[in-house]
C-alpha cells in the first residue's frame, strides 16, 4: 500500500496469531491489538481504524459478537472487516452473510492475507470517494438549486422566536445584507425581522395547532436591513416536531412590486368607487351612493326606525345669481359640512343635485328638529344679505322592502308639497300627498277635455283706488269647474299645469275670454277699465308670443293699454335676459307689464333696478294677521315709497281688512285687490258691476285710471 499509512485492528485472543499479523502488516500499516471482542470495541470507539482482523473464536464476546456490534453502530458499520477463520465453510458463509468484507484461513499465508487486505482497501476506499463525491455533487446541485431560486431558502424551528438552522444566500440577498451580518443579526432569530405590525399573525399561522405535513401560505412585510419595509410570500412545511415545536422548510419570495401593484390597483379601485359614490363639490354621497349606502345601512339596524328627511334651498339659483356660483358653492359646501359634523355616525346623508341634500336619520322628532335649526342657523351664520331659506321634506320608513329612491322620492313630494310656503318650512310626508300624485295623474288625463267643453271659466277680481275708493281696474283668474270634483282652484292645477306644459293652451284661452269681455264692455258703451291676465314663464319663451297677443287685441278691436299682463319675479331669475327683452317688446306695442307677488323672493329689490314693469303687485298674505306697525309693515312702506321714487305705481293685493286698507292708503299705496273690497266673481257679475257704479262700499270718489 502506498502513501497513507492506514490503521489496522487486530483482534484475536492468542497472542501467536496477533504477533504473526503484525508482522505481516507492521511495514504498512499502524497496528492495534486486542485480545477479546470487548477490548475490541473499545478500541474502534476511542480511535480511527481503517480496517479490522477479527478472529472468530474467542471468549466472552467472539469474532460474530463483534461484528453484529458494529454493524449496529452506524460510526463503525463502515469499517472493513475481514474474518479469521481455522475451518472453512459454515463461518465463512456466516462472516459474508453479518456483513464481513472478506474472510482468511489459519494458518495464515503471508502473501494471500496481504492481497485481500489490500484489495478490501483499495476498493473501500473507492467506494468512499465514490460516496463522497455523489454526496458533494448532491449538494453543490441543492446548493445551486437554492441559489437560483430568487427568494430565501430557510429552515427553521419555531417557539417564541425563530432559531435558523439553515439559509441560502437568497435570504441574505433578501434581506439586503452580508451573510456574516445575516448570521450575526438574524439567524438566531427570524422572526426579528417580520414587520412589526405583521407579527401576530405570522406567529399565530406557524405556531397554531401544526402538525408534521401541515403547510403556511401567506404574504407579509419584513424589515430589511436598511429598513426599508417589503412584501414576501412565505412557503412554509411543517416537516418535522421536535421538543414539541415545529421545525419548517421555508422558502420566502419577494413580491414587493407585484404587491404594491396589487395596492396600487386595490386603492384605484377605491378611488373609482369613491368617484362613482361621491359627489364632487362636496365629497358628501351622491344619488347612488345615497341610495346604497342607506339600503345597507337600513339593513345594519333593522330594529330602529328611520326616516328619509329631503332638503332644499328656497330659490337657489337666485343666490347663485346674486352672489356669484364661488359665494353658491360655498353655501352648498357648507351645508355638506353641517351635515357631516351632525351626522356621521348616526345616519347616511348626500347631495343629490343642485341644492338638494337628502339624509336618512333616526326617526326622532327631537333630533330632526335640531337637525333642521342647525341647518338654518349655520345658513344665517354666512353672514349673506339674504336670508337663505330652507325646505324640508321627510318621509318615515315604514316598510323597508321599498327601495331607497322610492323613499327619496316620498320626501320629494312632501317637500314640493310646501315650497314657498312661508310659514311652513318641513312637512312629513302622509297617504294625502300620495293621493295628490293620483289627482295630479286623473287632471292629467282630463284637462284637454275640460277645456274643449268648457269646463274652465275666467273669474275676474276688481281692483280699487285706495285713495278714491272705486274700482279702477282688475285681474282674470281662472276656475275649473268639473263635474264631479267641484270648483278646483288655480292653486290645484296651475302649478301642475306650468309642470306639464298645459298652462300655456290655458292661458291662452284665458287671454282670449278677457279680450272678448273687453270687446264686450267696449261694444256696450261701458265705462272700459284695464284688465289683467298672469302670463306664465313658459310663455315667455315663446319667440311668437308677442304676435300672437298683438294678433288677438287687433282681432277684437281692443286697445292694448287694456289688456295688462302679470309676470312673477320668478320669470326673472330663470332666465333674465329673455325676460328683459320680451317686457321690451311688449311695452314698445304699448302693454302695461305688472310685476306679481313683488316681495315674495329674494331678488326683488335687485330685479327692480333692471326690469322695467308699470305696476308692482305687493302681496299682503305675506303681512302676518293685521300687524300694521310690524317689521314686514315697514319694509312695505319702503318697498312702495321707493317704486315711487322709479316711477312705479302698487297694488296691494290680499287685502282682506280695514286695518290693511288704511295702512296701505297712509302708506301711499295706490291701489287695493282683496276680499275686503270684492271676491273674484264670474264675468257676467263684472259686467253689471260695471253697470251698477263702480265704488266700494257705497262711498262716491270720482274715476281714476289704475
Ligand atoms: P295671483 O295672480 O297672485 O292671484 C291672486 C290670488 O289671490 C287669487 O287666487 C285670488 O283669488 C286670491 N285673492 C284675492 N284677494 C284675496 C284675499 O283678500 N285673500 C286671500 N286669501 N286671497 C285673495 P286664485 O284665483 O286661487 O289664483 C291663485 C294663483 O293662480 C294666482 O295667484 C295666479 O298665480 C294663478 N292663476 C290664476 N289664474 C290664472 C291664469 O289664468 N293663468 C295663470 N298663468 N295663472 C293663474
Ligand atoms: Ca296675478
Ligand atoms: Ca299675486
Amino acid at each position: 500500500m502506498e502513501n497513507a499509512r492506514h490503521t489496522m485492528l487486530l483482534v484475536d485472543d492468542t497472542e501467536i496469531n496477533l504477533d504473526i499479523l503484525e508482522g505481516i502488516f507492521e511495514a504498512d500499516f499502524i497496528i492495534l491489538k486486542a485480545l477479546n471482542g470487548k477490548q475490541a470495541l473499545k478500541v474502534l470507539k476511542s480511535q480511527k481504524v481503517d480496517i479490522v482482523i477479527l478472529d472468530v473464536v474467542m471468549p466472552e464476546m467472539d469474532g460474530f459478537g463483534v461484528l453484529e456490534a458494529m454493524k449496529e453502530d452506524p460510526a463503525l458499520a463502515d469499517i472493513p472487516v475481514i474474518i479469521a477463520t481455522a475451518d472453512e465453510g459454515e463461518n465463512e458463509e456466516r462472516a459474508l452473510l453479518n456483513g464481513a468484507d472478506d474472510f482468511i484461513k489459519k494458518p495464515y499465508n503471508p502473501v494471500a492475507v496481504y492481497k485481500r487486505v489490500e484489495n478490501i482497501l483499495v476498493k473501500h476506499v473507492l467506494e468512499r470517494e465514490k460516496l463522497k463525491d455523489a454526496l458533494n455533487n448532491s449538494k453543490m446541485e441543492f446548493q445551486s438549486l437554492a441559489d437560483s431560486v430568487p427568494g430565501g431558502i430557510s429552515v427553521w424551528k419555531a417557539e417564541d422566536k425563530i432559531s435558523v438552522r439553515y439559509y441560502n444566500d437568497g435570504w441574505c440577498e433578501l434581506m439586503g445584507c452580508t451573510p456574516e451580518r445575516f448570521a450575526e443579526k438574524y439567524a438566531e432569530d427570524l422572526s426579528k425581522v417580520i414587520y412589526p405590525p405583521d407579527r401576530e399573525r405570522v406567529m399565530g399561522a406557524l405556531l397554531a395547532d401544526s402538525k408534521p405535513g401541515r403547510s403556511v401560505h401567506l404574504e407579509h412585510r419584513i424589515v430589511r436591513d436598511d429598513q426599508e419595509v417589503r412584501w414576501v410570500n412565505l412557503s412554509a412545511v411543517h416537516y418535522k416536531t421536535e421538543d414539541g415545536a415545529p421545525i419548517y422548510r421555508a422558502v420566502d419570495i419577494d413580491v414587493t412590486s407585484s404587491k404594491e401593484n396589487e395596492i396600487l390597483a386595490e386603492q384605484r379601485n377605491v378611488e373609482l368607487r369613491h368617484i362613482l359614490e361621491h359627489d364632487s363639490l362636496t365629497d358628501v354621497y351622491n344619488r347612488y351612493g345615497f341610495c346604497t349606502r342607506t339600503s345597507s345601512f337600513l339593513k345594519d339596524h333593522p330594529d330602529e326606525k328611520y326616516v328619509i328627511m329631503q332638503l332644499d334651498i328656497e330659490r337657489f339659483k337666485v343666490v347663485n345669481e346674486l352672489y356669484g356660483i364661488d359665494v353658491g358653492d360655498k353655501v352648498l359646501c357648507t351645508l355638506a359640512e353641517c351635515l357631516k359634523k351632525h351626522l356621521e355616525g348616526i345616519g347616511v346623508f348626500g347631495r343629490f343635485e343642485a341644492d338638494h341634500f337628502v339624509m336618512c336619520i333616526p326617526d326622532d322628532r327631537e333630533f330632526q328638529e335640531h337637525v333642521r335649526t342647525t341647518l338654518q342657523s349655520q345658513m344665517a351664520d354666512m353672514g349673506l344679505r339674504h336670508e337663505i331659506d330652507l325646505y324640508f321634506g321627510i318621509y318615515p320608513i315604514t316598510d323597508r322592502d321599498m327601495s331607497v329612491e322610492l323613499m327619496c322620492d316620498r320626501a320629494q313630494l312632501a317637500l314640493e308639497s310646501i315650497k314657498g310656503n312661508y310659514n311652513q318650512n318641513y312637512i312629513i310626508y302622509d297617504d294625502i300627498m300620495n293621493q295628490k300624485v293620483l289627482l295630479e295623474q286623473e287632471i292629467t288625463n282630463e284637462m284637454e277635455w275640460a277645456l274643449e267643453g268648457g269646463q274652465f271659466q275666467v273669474y275676474i277680481q276688481p281692483i280699487y283706488s285706495l285713495k278714491e275708493n272705486c274700482l279702477v281696474s282688475a285681474e282674470a283668474l281662472v276656475r275649473w269647474f268639473h263635474p264631479e270634483k267641484g270648483m278646483i282652484s288655480p292653486g290645484d292645477f296651475i302649478p301642475f299645469f306650468e309642470k306639464n306644459g298645459f298652462i300655456v293652451k290655458l292661458d291662452a284661452y284665458v287671454r282670449e275670454k278677457v279680450v272678448e269681455l273687453l270687446a264686450a264692455v267696449k261694444k256696450q258703451g261701458k265705462r272700459s277699465v284695464p284688465v289683467s291676465v298672469n302670463l306664465s314663464r313658459l310663455e315667455l319663451y315663446d319667440p311668437d308670443f308677442c304676435n300672437k297677443l298683438v294678433g288677438l287685441i287687433e282681432n277684437y278691436q281692443v286697445s292694448p293699454e287694456y289688456l295688462r299682463l302679470e309676470i312673477t319675479e320668478s320669470a326673472y331669475t330663470d332666465n333674465p335676459q329673455q325676460l328683459l327683452d320680451t317686457i321690451g317688446v311688449l311695452r314698445k306695442y304699448g302693454f302695461d307689464i305688472l310685476m306679481d307677488d313683488f316681495g315674495s323672493g329674494y331678488s326683488s329689490l335687485n330685479m327692480l333696478k333692471e326690469v322695467p314693469v308699470d305696476i308692482l303687485k305687493l302681496d299682503m298674505r305675506f303681512l302676518a294677521g293685521n300687524d300694521v306697525f310690524g317689521r314686514e309693515a315697514s319694509i312695505l312702506a319702503s318697498i312702495v315709497h321707493m317704486a315711487h321714487d322709479i316711477g312705479m305705481a302698487t297694488v296691494a293685493e290680499g287685502i282682506e281688512t280695514e286695518e290693511q286698507a288704511s295702512f296701505l292708503k297712509k302708506i301711499a299705496c295706490e291701489y287695493g285687490q282683496g276680499y275686503y273690497y270684492s271676491r273674484p266673481i264670474p264675468s257676467e257679475k263684472f259686467l253689471e258691476l260695471l253697470d251698477s257704479g263702480t265704488h266700494a262700499e257705497g262711498r262716491r270718489a270720482s274715476g281714476s285710471k289704475a
